[in-house]
């Protein structure tokens, strides 16, 4: 097999399904801190800010004890009022640091989890085709919006508030542990005990938050199938259906959330319950140490057990922060392995940088299955069709037609066997030069939401209004652009004016026209049509066959009559090539196509 053939290595998904392989946060960290690496300066300085003002915050209790302790006692009102004008002044600088420090933490955040959004869906487009069919689109949508939102809590809440915390905490014990080291080392064995809670409850909670991001994919892919396909679920008034699925997946979101928030609920009490018992046993102690006097083991005075009671309460806040930040931390994590797990997927790629050079396409000995399939969909097909011709695909329904138009831009690449055009194969130019170089009018073109002058640029963004136009007449199209409302620039798609069957073919042969390929591919491009629309359409492409005698051009059809005039016909069956010849060859040969041309005039007739 040959390295382009190979199929894309994936790494096995964490947690996704029974037996998948249970990753550890650590893994998804270098994806973390290459995301953040951009802004690294900024965070440091950020960090600073925020240690700044959590150290400042802290000097608060002392002038509270300096006012019990000497301005009190000594009864000097100027000291007091002094005290109470640099309190005032404290707080403004203080609250003032605190406003940057969210600020900046938060415009950090936001750079952050932009520049994830941006590259986990770059990253997706970027995918092969074969990712699009393993996972349903709405699940791959989820990772690149839901996902990534879940992440934001969690880098926001670090970014603002952990560092301040953390650095709080450290700060307020070493005041504690200046102020009395005996009650400091009660209020550490507090915290080991609270921590130990923290780390029991993880395990628990990490596995419940994959599961919640993997049912918020789908949900989504629930969702976005149904909306998707709307029309279709009316016309089987299969809406309650829909629902129910839909509800499936909602229930055993909601079912999650609950289990997850009674693990909260009690890693929180656990340490809640742990926080205030030891808040009660300083106060017991302390009370006791002041009791004594200040001559006692551990003398303390009224003033000294105030603030350290104020501290202490300014580190149980911090401390409950920490251990519960495990919460946001366990969601974050698993947001973060599920966006790690798609940046980490190899993109479609060729190694080559060989510019796309046209001749005649060769498919040799060419064996096909799609990725999951069992069922080979070519085996063993051989082709050719020179540069230049008008060659046509028939053949009954799953014969591989359009499956050979896959392997030609290399939507897929074959197991066994090689495509080629002229001298090369077809791994064997650069993907997106290979891609420019293919123009297709599918079965069922896709018009995205923009105008329509938008929609026949698509491929070419850099055309001229003048040269869209010019395709759309060649395309039969210019008549009824121009008798929509704003004419080219009327808006279509999802949003838009909805054009029919016929008129978006002919958009899709205009947007073909306007690419300039040197290889036309026209998958049944007239088929669902009324004979009307059909002789219209069949008089775009005449004109489009004309236009370029270098355009190597190949017709899938259902209906033999509209390739009668094709150079070659190839027709398929399982997978291989059964006969191939003119029509008139065909037809003498009285093989699959000679019957295949009589069941089908037998229906001309009838219509
Ligand atoms: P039709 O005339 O009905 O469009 P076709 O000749 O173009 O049919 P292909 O679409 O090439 O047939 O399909 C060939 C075979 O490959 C069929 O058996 C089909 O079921 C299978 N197949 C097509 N697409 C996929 C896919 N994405 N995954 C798995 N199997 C596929």
């Amino acid at each position: 097999m040959s390295a382009s053939t190979r199929p894309p290595e994936r790494r096995p998904e964490r947690g996704a399904a029974p037996g998948a392989s249970q990753g550890n946060a650590s893994s998804a960290l270098p994806t973390l801190w290459r995301l953040v690496a951009p802004y690294r300066w900024r965070a440091l300085g950020i960090s600073v800010l925020i240690a700044g003002a959590a150290g400042l915050s802290q000097l608060g209790p002392q002038f509270v004890r300096y006012v019990f302790d000497v301005a009190i006692p000594r009864g000097d009102a100027r000291l007091f009022l002094w005290i109470c004008v640099a309190l005032v002044e404290y707080y403004l600088v203080s609250e003032g640091l605190d406003f940057a420090q969210m600020y900046l933490s938060f415009s950090f955040t936001q750079d952050v989890i932009r520049d994830t959004r941006e590259r986990a869906y770059e990253h997706l487009l970027s995918l092969p085709m074969a990712r699009f069919t393993e996972e349903r689109s709405g699940s791959l949508v989820s990772r690149v919006v839901s996902d990534v939102n879940a992440l934001e809590s969690m880098i926001q809440a670090g970014a603002s508030r952990i560092i301040g915390q953390l650095f709080s905490i450290l700060v307020v014990i070493g005041f504690l542990f200046a102020m009395n080291w005996q009650l400091a080392l009660v209020a550490l064995v507090v915290i080991a005990v609270m921590g130990t809670f923290t780390v029991v409850f993880q395990g628990p909670l990490r596995r419940l938050a994959r599961k919640i991001r993997g049912r918020v994919g789908e949900m989504t892919a629930v969702a976005t199938e149904a909306i998707g396909n709307i029309g279709v679920v009316k016309t089987f008034v299969a809406e309650r259906a829909e629902f129910d699925r839909f509800k499936g997946e909602s229930d055993a979101y909601r079912d999650l959330n609950m289990a997850r928030r009674v693990q909260v609920g009690m890693m929180q009490g656990s340490i809640g319950l742990s926080s205030e018992l030891g808040v009660a046993a300083v106060l017991l102690l302390g009370g006791w140490f002041v009791a004594q006097g200040g001559d006692g083991p551990a003398g303390l005075t009224a003033g000294e057990l105030t603030a350290f009671l104020l501290y202490l309460n300014r580190l149980v806040g911090p401390v409950r922060f920490v251990l519960n930040f495990n919460n946001v931390l366990q969601s974050g994590v698993a947001a973060l392995e599920r966006i790690d797990d798609l940046l980490g997927e190899q993109p479609e790629s060729s190694p080559s940088a060989r510019p796309f050079a046209t001749g005649a396409i060769r498919l040799e000995n060419v064996h096909f299955r799609y990725p999951g399939a069992e069922a080979w969909a070519l085996r063993g097909l051989s082709l050719e069709i020179p540069a230049g011709a008008t060659a046509a695909l028939v053949g009954p329904s799953g014969a591989g037609k359009s499956t050979v138009v896959r392997l030609l831009s290399r939507l897929y690449d074959p197991q066994e066997g090689d495509v080629r055009i002229g001298e090369h194969a077809v791994a064997d130019f650069a993907l997106d030069d290979l891609r420019r170089a293919v123009a297709l009018v599918p079965q069922e073109p896709t018009l995205f939401s923009g105008s329509v002058l938008d929609n026949i640029r698509y491929g070419r963004p850099e055309a001229t209004e003048a040269d869209a136009r010019r395709a759309a007449e060649l395309a039969n199209a210019h008549e009824f652009i121009e008798a929509l409302p704003r004419g080219y620039a009327t808006p279509v798609g999802e949003r838009g004016v909805k054009l029919s069957g016929g008129q978006k073919q002919r958009v899709a042969i205009a947007r073909a026209i306007l690419k300039d390929a040197r290889i036309l591919v026209l998958d049944e491009a007239t088929s669902n049509l009324d004979s009307e629309s059909e002789a219209v359409i069949q008089d775009a492409l005449d004109g489009l066959f004309a236009r370029h005698g270098d355009v190597t051009s190949l017709v899938i059809a259902h209906r033999l009559s509209t390739v009668q005039g094709a150079d070659d016909i190839f027709v398929l069956q399982d997978g291989r090539l059964a006969e191939r010849g003119s029509h008139a060859e065909l037809l003498q040969r009285h093989g699959i196509y000679a019957r295949l041309w009589s069941i089908q005039a037998g229906e001309r007739v009838r219509r």
